[in-house]
């Protein structure tokens, strides 16, 4: 790769669930402190799915993360000399993310930014589709289907076991939910 030196920029790792977006945005991190670089990974408060202090991927390697409640919040746990910020569960986010990362880029930090590209439904997620349009490096990785063994590319909800429907509500107290990885023939929404 032709390597950016005179700034900063944004750089993307996307998908559906399962496709190893947080290991792969682990072994990033890693690599920055490996290089003896300065990093801080944020994530949103509400992903709490193993920790609420660490990015965990479902294969069960971790690192620390900041949990926030705002992107606003990214900037005041920063110094003005850091090098590299990591953002998990992007999706998650307001868009005022967008500007925050875009700032960042443009002060010379490297921002890597891991989160859902698509949500159940197969609508784009939250600020991901314009980080994407606005990023440097794009890279959409691939799951498994659970149905098939083709690459996935979604995300399957499935409500006691039945695909969900496009407006099932978020929360839905008693039911036995999952979301599991599939590919464009095998995914499905009720209706
Ligand atoms: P993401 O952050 O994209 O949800 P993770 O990095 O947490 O993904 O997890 C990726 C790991 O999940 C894989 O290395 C594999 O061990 C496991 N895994 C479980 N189900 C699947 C699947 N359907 N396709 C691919 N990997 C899967
Ligand atoms: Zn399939």
């Amino acid at each position: 790769m032709y390597k950016i030196t005179n700034s900063g920029w944004l750089e993307i790792i996307t998908g559906p669930m399962y496709c190893g977006k947080s290991e792969e945005l682990i072994r990033r991190i890693r690599r920055v402190k490996i290089a003896k670089k300065t990093v801080k990974v944020f994530k949103p408060v509400l992903d709490n799915r193993y920790s609420k202090k660490d990015v965990v991927s479902h294969s069960g390697n971790s690192i620390e993360a900041i949990p926030v409640d705002h992107p606003e919040e990214i900037l005041t746990k920063i110094n003005s000399d850091i090098d590299v910020v990591g953002i998990d569960e992007a999706q998650f986010f307001p868009d005022d993310l967008i500007q925050i990362c875009e700032d960042l880029a443009d002060r010379g930090v490297r921002v890597i930014i891991a989160g859902l590209d698509r949500d159940f439904r197969n609508q784009p997620f939250g600020p991901m589709p314009e980080l994407m349009a606005r990023a440097e490096y794009v890279d959409k990785l691939h799951a498994i289907c659970m149905k098939c063994g083709e690459p996935a590319s979604r995300t399957q909800r499935l409500i006691n076991g039945e695909p969900a429907a496009f407006d099932d509500p978020i929360i839905l107290v008693g039911a036995a939910e999952v979301y599991e990885a599939r590919c464009r023939s095998c995914h499905a929404i009720k209706g």
